[in-house]
């Protein structure tokens, strides 16, 4: 499989140059040249397959010339190992035809440990292979930091630096990275925001000279690997709800656009996905979009569910590339006039065509602290502040008119944001057996100011005493 870039200027690459690339040169992101399928008698045949086989098959075509089939297994194997739950995606029925996935039984609660606990293992058999190192360094406000250390500590040929803002992330966050004792790890908190978290690691690669000497890599949400992770567990769903004999849909609480981006590559590979709901909190944009065709920028506000707190889904950009049929220099056009001015539209039939299968569904903290709470009452499940409007998006914006079942991803475990959940339910919701002495492990932790400079001394210092 070759990967091309969404803006049209970068080179054709491999699954292995695309994997350490993350952005394209020309500041898009990469995309499958083609988008493989499956007959439906493929996917019967995927029945009864556990879930590690399943990946086997829906990542194969992505990797197909860069990874052997043993090797991708050995990856698959690895990365789901650690996982608590015997099903690795269990689903929960909460109503006819009202399903809940649980995607928080990794290492670190959240949906994300189920693509980088992948992407991790490609890149130890990817570096490996070519006997190189990388430095992946990231922001964080709180979830992808602690899923990028856990899919990447003890990696023998990663060092992982994870900036995060000082006193500005939750404590079980915090400690969800501090507490993590492998020598390739070093958290830094900054003393600012995550914005200037950002704009640190922004300046670190824009430093090609610091790049290339320090091998800098990223895990970050644009990167492929994690959607192409990501289909499998809608394929799993789909197969223990009737696919593909039985059509349904998917509701999925949204920052990024990167989980549901891919539901949509799924249903291009052959599921009968009818309908993707994009959850909302406050921070609107995609709602607004879907509703009016213009994507606009406003100032990014602070909710109960922070992983959802983005105004600019990055990953939108692979949707947009689709629908445009593959003009890139379209897509660049709108996106730079996204970046001069805030906003761009689609054309009409363009949007109406999006509606065809895509529905925004917004609610605010008052309201989704309301769903924890009803939602427990009704069906006795506790749901983090995020799956909540997961589920209420299904439920308003799919079951209403679609007779099909609707699954809605719980993408964090109640446990990460307790305050809310507790003063919803009365319930404080308990971390897990493996998690238990989280609060009373020796953090470590490095303070910087906001200076690039300093960040990059401290990053110099670091790799030169790992590789000592
Ligand atoms: C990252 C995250 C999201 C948003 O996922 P995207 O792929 O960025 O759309 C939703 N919920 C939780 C708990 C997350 O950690």
């Amino acid at each position: 499989m070759r990967y091309v870039s969404t803006r049209g200027r970068a080179p054709v690459l491999t699954f292995d140059d695309v994997l350490l690339a993350g952005l394209a040169e020309d500041g898009g992101l990469y995309v499958p040249s083609h988008w493989p399928t499956f007959t439906p008698d493929d996917i019967r045949d995927m029945r009864g397959l556990s879930y590690q086989e399943l990946a086997v098959q829906v990542m194969g075509p992505f990797v197909a010339g860069a990874l052997t089939d043993d090797e991708l297994t050995q990856v698959v194997e690895d990365a789901y190992a650690s996982f608590t739950h015997p099903a690795i995606a269990p689903l929960r029925q909460l109503g006819p035809d009202d399903w809940v996935m649980e995607l928080f039984h990794g290492p670190t609660l959240a949906f994300k440990d189920y693509a980088l606990q992948v992407v991790g293992g490609l890149f130890d058999l990817i570096l490996a292979r070519r006997g190189e190192r990388v430095t992946v360094v990231g922001a964080t406000s709180g979830d992808t930091g602690s899923a990028a250390i856990a899919a990447l500590r003890d990696r023998a040929a990663v060092d992982v630096v994870i900036l995060l803002p000082k006193g500005r992330v939750s404590e079980v966050q915090r400690r969800q990275m501090t507490t993590v004792e492998s020598p390739n790890v070093h958290v830094v908190a900054v003393d600012g925001t995550f914005d200037d978290c950002q704009a640190l690691v922004k300046s670190l690669f824009a430093d090609v000279a610091f790049r290339d000497e320090v091998g800098l890599g990223a895990v970050n949400s644009i990167n492929w690997a994690r959607v192409m992770a990501q289909t499998v567990y809608y394929f799993w769903a789909a197969l223990r709800l009737g696919a593909p004999d039985r059509t349904l849909g998917f509701a999925v609480p949204t920052g990024n656009f990167g989980n549901v981006l891919a539901g949509w590559v799924a249903r291009q590979m052959g599921l009968p996905i009818e309908r993707l709901v994009v959850g909302s909190n406050r921070n609107d944009i995609l709602a607004r979009f879907l509703e009016t065709g213009t994507m606009s920028r406003r100032p990014v506000e602070q909710s109960y569910s922070p992983s959802m707190d983005i105004q600019v889904s990055s990953n939108f950009e692979r949707l947009l590339f689709e629908i445009v049929d593959r003009d890139a220099p379209e897509v660049e056009r709108m996106l730079r006039q996204f970046a001069a001015t805030g906003s761009y539209k689609v054309a009409e039939p363009l949007h109406q065509e999006l509606l065809g299968l895509f529905r925004g569904y917004r609610l605010d903290d008052p309201g989704t602290e309301q769903a924890i709470a009803d939602l427990y009452a009704a069906t006795g499940e506790i749901l983090d502040p995020h799956s909540a409007i997961g589920v209420m998006a299904g439920r308003v914006a799919g079951h209403r008119d679609l007779g099909t079942p609707m699954v809605a991803l719980a993408t964090a475990h109640p446990a990460k944001f307790p305050e809310v959940v507790e003063r919803a339910t009365g319930v404080r919701p308990a971390l897990p057996p493996r998690l238990a002495d989280l609060m009373t492990r020796p953090e470590r932790l490095t303070d910087l100011p906001n200076d690039v400079e300093a960040v990059k001394a401290l990053v110099r210092q670091r790799i030169a005493g790992g590789r000592a």
